[in-house]
């Protein structure tokens, strides 16, 4: 499919004054924004996007049901948005991931960051030897083919397993879809190492992709720390954060998860490294009243992490997430016995770095006694933000030291 200026390409005419965005290079055309469509663009074809005025602004994907109507695959209004186009695209993402450190430590990595990669709607994460793809947009949905071919042909992993089950897929309008469209791996589960510690990935029936990539040089970060402390981890998924903690040489590591799922992965994980096994302890439980449960018995820790879910996906769900996070943040605070640390983090999107230290400071103040941020955390650099979007930049975290 060709998109050139001139053609009979579908237009997108914004509302005067509306293209500032676009002209910063952020990439979304909110329906808001729109005066008119001109043509009948089905979901997932390649519009020009106009000023009012009638200057080009790029070539967008439309996206009929969606909120964010347009997402722009190029600023080059004469570009043509085709297989080729996709697979410059894909190999610019691969191109800096080759350069990273990163795969000197690991198997394990984001290949493609949706918008930071100039690839709205498309992640893929490698373990190991098998491609694990997300199409969550109508643009990426229509590409389809030519994408998990392209990633294929410049990858050379035998097996694409498709995740395309996230809720945002309704939003475009798009069905649910999860399972091998590429090569098939005998199990979809595969084994990836990471900084010298082996973790199995279900890359069908895990969150998200199966694994948080994006936490990884965090949880290199609290191995460094771990030595001597009894630590609790809190929302601990397969382990990462516990048996990263464990092999720095915790004492006694807890970790809490309302998974069971997770949890009997995270045994695997355990028993996978040479660790040993007794001194990690995992629990099934709600984190909200275990916390409670740990605080009513006087239990102290020197070492918390709380690594939640989303609880503010985007900004209509602030308020309530504010407050889950204040609650988690005090009760850790007021768990840690002097000199201890909490690592605290969100992936909430609604939830800016600056307001997450205002409700942390606000945990801090209401537990009493000091607390400094002695470092902060953001995603390994497999997870780019590009300047222009914001949006990509959603992990934060804070390493708060209690005097
Ligand atoms: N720290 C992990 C990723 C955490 S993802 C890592 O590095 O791999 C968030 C986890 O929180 C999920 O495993 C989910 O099952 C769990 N979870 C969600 N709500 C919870 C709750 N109320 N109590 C305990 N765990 C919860």
């Amino acid at each position: 499919m060709s998109a050139r200026k001139g053609s009979q390409v579908p237009v997108l005419v914004l509302k005067a004054g509306r293209e500032k965005s676009l002209k910063r290079r952020h990439p979304w055309v909110f329906s808001g924004a729109i005066e008119k469509v001109v043509g009948e663009p089905q979901s997932g074809d390649t519009v020009l996007v106009r000023t009012a005025e009638g200057t080009p602004l790029g070539l967008a994907a439309y996206s009929a049901s969606s909120q964010i109507r347009g997402r722009v695959w190029t600023f080059d209004s004469t570009a043509t948005v085709d297989a080729q186009f996709l697979r410059g695209r894909i190999k610019a993402a691969l191109t800096l991931r080759e350069q990273l450190p990163l795969g000197r430590h690991t198997n394990a990595m984001r290949l493609v960051h949706g918008e930071s990669d100039g690839l709205p709607g498309l992640i893929v994460d490698r373990y190991a030897d098998v491609l694990v793809a997300q199409l969550l947009s109508a643009g990426m949905e229509r590409w389809r083919d030519e994408i998990l071919d392209a990633l294929v042909d410049l990858t050379r992993c035998e097996a694409v397993f498709e995740r395309s089950d996230a809720e945002v897929r309704t939003l475009e309008g798009l069905p649910e879809r999860a399972g091998f469209v590429r090569g098939n791996s005998d199990a979809s589960r595969c084994a990836i190492s990471e900084h010298g510690l082996v973790f199995r990935v279900d890359v069908a029936a895990g969150q998200k992709t199966g694994f948080f990539l994006d936490q990884r040089a965090n949880r290199q970060r609290i191995r460094e720390i771990s030595a001597g402390r009894d630590v609790l981890d809190c929302f601990c998924y397969t382990g990462g954060f516990a048996i990263a903690s464990l092999a720095g040489g915790a004492r006694e590591v807890s970790a809490i998860d309302s998974s069971g799922t997770a949890i009997a992965v995270a045994r695997e994980n355990l028993a996978a490294n040479a660790l040993d096994p007794a001194r990690l302890l995992f629990k099934e439980a709600d984190v909200f009243l275990h916390l409670r449960e740990l605080r009513n018995c006087g239990e102290k820790f020197d070492l918390i992490i709380l690594d939640p879910p989303k609880f503010a996906p985007t900004a209509a769900q602030v308020e309530n997430a504010s407050r889950a996070y204040k609650d988690i943040n005090l009760l850790a605070l007021k768990l840690l016995a002097p000199g201890g640390l909490l690592a605290t983090f969100s992936c909430s999107g609604g939830i800016s770095p600056d307001l997450f230290q205002k409700i942390v400071a606000g945990a801090a103040l209401d537990a009493g006694g000091e607390a400094k941020i002695i470092e902060r955390f953001g995603p390994d650099a497999d997870h780019p933000v590009a300047l222009e979007f914001p949006e990509g930049d959603y992990l934060k975290g804070l390493l708060v030291y209690r005097g």
